[in-house]
């Protein structure tokens, strides 16, 4: 049987930082991705990552913005330390050797983001993220570490309460295999393609949050879902935040500049559920144009500048949306972005089964409460990978070698094997849709009980008509409807527990933004949502928030 001390599920940001880690630390390391490593969707990452290294910043300022930004909502200690540890984070992918812009004095140039009082965005031009996964990847090829690349893990292999490994497919050839481990790390990022207007990558599957939510871990505030207030209108790719950092404006059919009526202060830089809520109010009092869009404009800043900070706001308002955004104006629409919820961890990045780890999107380390700022998730995947696979490698290192119950390959074998046996039924997309379409109409940016309970009905009936899904295509090698349908299952899991713990929050906090409930309720809702998986839907219970010293005060900007 193949057989790992560590082994990391996730190839992206926070999945090759733990593999470097873990093997540095000297145990067998291995990685199990869906996907190429270099198409994670950490390559998407545009803006920047931050870190107060400028003259005048300070760690204290970047937890301020941070927990100010989370609708103080995030647990402190893990914002402390990862605002700490932000400014080695970043010298250290500068070592490994990822090229960062420089200002005029040659040092590492910095951009402002949404909702930080001071510019601390690091970055590439708008390709950050591509840069930062490069380096990463070529950090772990440098380190011995084996890539099982285009394997996707279906399953992991519980035995009371520890983890023992996972079972995987290798696309290539539909073959499953029992990879036993003494240490599994969750990396498996975003779960976007629940919503259908999202940023995130066709694979945003949120995969591995439905594996750790089945096999017991609870999940921390799903209900918190970020929407980004400028993707392009339509296709919904990302226009990053550093065009309005970098000087970028939005103006609604009259042309006025709305933003200073809701954030008088930071006006377009102010947080992103504040911006979104912005636009959204706008269109929906007919401020907006027509199918439901405002402007951004960036020609003012000059077409020299653009292309040398902003490559790629150029090359995809042309591409997606037939606009010349050095001379036109782009026509955005707020879109899913990120979950701020996903596997309840500690601050060592362990979960409630032993042996099992997680970091990066899929986890809630509580960094971003109820809002995330631009800039601070990349910095989570440096930090927080780094912690997962040194505790990973570190408890590897004292376990003895675990039985692998073999029971479970049976399981994954017989299910799929049902589910290639039907003969006739549904096709899978039509689910995906629907699930999506009441995802982004019930459980959007505004939020109401009507709408919530509509959303969770129609998800349990999706679930009831998933169960007779019909998988037509019953090869072997790269069989995507098989796997696609797979990941279906795990998305209604995880529509289930946002809706569900969105009804039972009756409080507008951050990105989740209640009419029936408009106001911040911290006598009743000043706690974590943790959801346990039950055969009859998720059983929701609350957790304190941990306030170190930052006290909860009005959040305006
Ligand atoms: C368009 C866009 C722009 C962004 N820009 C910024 C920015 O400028 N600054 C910032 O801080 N944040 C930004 N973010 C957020 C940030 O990029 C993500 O939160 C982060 O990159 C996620 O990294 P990750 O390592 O958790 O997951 P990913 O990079 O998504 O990697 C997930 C990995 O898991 C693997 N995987 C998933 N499921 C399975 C499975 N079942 N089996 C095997 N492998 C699996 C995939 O193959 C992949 O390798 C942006 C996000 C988007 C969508």
């Amino acid at each position: 049987m193949l057989t790992h001390d560590v082994l990391i599920i996730g190839a992206g940001g926070s999945g090759l930082r733990a593999a470097l880690e873990a093997t540095t630390n000297g145990v067998d390391t291995a990685i199990v991705s869906k996907l190429h490593p270099l198409r994670s969707h950490t390559v998407a990452a545009a803006g920047g990552i931050n870190a107060a290294l400028a003259e005048g910043d300070s760690w204290e300022g970047h937890m301020e913005d941070t927990v100010k930004g989370s609708d103080y909502l995030a647990d402190q200690d893990s914002v402390e330390f990862l605002c700490r540890e932000a400014a080695s984070a970043l010298i250290e992918l500068e070592h490994f050797g990822t090229i960062f812009n420089r200002d005029e004095k040659g040092k590492m140039a910095s951009r402002p983001f949404g909702g930080h009082g001071l510019p601390r965005a690091y970055f590439a031009g708008d390709r950050t993220g591509l840069a930062i996964l490069q380096t990463n990847y070529e950090q772990v090829l440098k380190n011995n570490v084996h890539v099982y690349i285009e394997w996707q893990a279906l399953s992991l292999a519980v035995v009371g309460d520890q983890c023992v490994g996972v079972i995987a497919i290798d696309l290539a050839t539909g073959e499953l295999h029992a990879i036993r481990s003494k240490a599994v790390i969750l990396a498996t990022g975003p779960a976007g393609q629940i919503y259908a207007k999202t940023t995130n990558a066709l694979s945003c599957t949120g995969d591995g949050i439905s594996l750790a939510y089945r096999a017991g871990t609870p999940l921390k505030d799903m209900e918190f879902v970020q929407f980004h207030p400028t993707s392009l209108w339509g296709p919904n790719v990302l226009i990053t935040e550093a065009a309005r950092g970098e000087g970028g404006i939005l103006l609604n059919n009259k042309e006025e500049r709305f933003m200073e009526k809701y954030a008088p202060k930071m006006k377009d830089m102010a947080a992103r559920d504040v911006v979104s809520r912005a636009i959204q109010t706008e269109i929906n009092e007919g401020r907006g144009f027509e199918g439901g869009y405002v402007h951004l404009k960036v020609n003012q800043l000059g077409s020299d500048y653009l292309r040398e900070r902003l490559p790629e706001v150029i090359e995809f308002s042309a591409d997606f949306a037939g606009v010349d955004a050095t001379k036109e104006l782009i026509p955005i629409e707020p879109a899913q972005h990120y979950v701020m919820g996903g596997i309840a961890v500690t601050l060592d990045c362990s979960t409630s089964i032993r042996g099992l780890y997680a970091a990066g999107e899929c986890t809630c380390m509580s960094l971003h409460g109820a809002n995330r700022l631009g800039g601070n998730a990349l910095l989570e995947l440096q930090v927080f990978g780094k912690k997962a696979g040194a505790n990973a490698a570190e408890y590897a290192k004292k376990c003895p070698s675990p039985e692998f119950p073999l029971q479970t390959l049976s399981n994954v074998e017989n299910q799929n094997r049902e589910m290639l046996s039907r003969q006739d039924g549904e096709r899978p997309n039509r689910i995906r849709h629907d699930l999506q379409s009441t995802m982004t109409n019930n459980v959007g940016i505004y939020r109401s009980a009507e709408g919530l309970s509509e959303a969770i009905k129609n998800i349990l009936e999706l679930k009831k008509r998933y169960r007779q899904v019909y998988v037509q295509d019953s090869g072997k090698v790269f069989n995507t409807d098989l796997t696609m349908t797979i990941e279906l299952g795990f998305m209604l899991d995880l529509a289930e527990v946002i809706a569900v713990g969105a009804l039972a929050r009756t409080e507008s906090r951050g990105g989740h933004s209640r009419i029936d409930y408009p106001d911040r309720d911290d006598k009743k809702w000043l706690v974590h949502t943790i959801a346990r998986y039950s055969p009859d839907g998720p059983k929701l219970e609350k957790e304190d928030v941990r306030i170190t010293g930052l006290k909860p005060a009005i959040r305006s900007y």
